[in-house]
């Protein structure tokens, strides 16, 4: 089964992996959005948006 959110944003279904994890960022497909996972509680899985800072992920 396909986990789904809906984009803070625009509202678009955004699907998530189903071993999604807290804190992970998922980008909506519809607006290009970068969202983080906020709560997971079941099915139900509160997005915000992600800091809009371009980090070095130091690699
Ligand atoms: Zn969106």
């Amino acid at each position: 089964m396909q986990l789904t959110s809906q984009c803070i944003v625009c509202d678009a279904d955004v699907q998530l992996p189903k071993d999604v994890q807290i804190s992970e960022i998922v980008s909506c497909l519809e607006c290009k959005t970068n969202l983080v996972v906020e709560r997971i509680n079941e099915m139900k899985i509160a997005l915000s948006k992600a800091p809009a800072v371009e980090e070095d992920w130091g690699e």
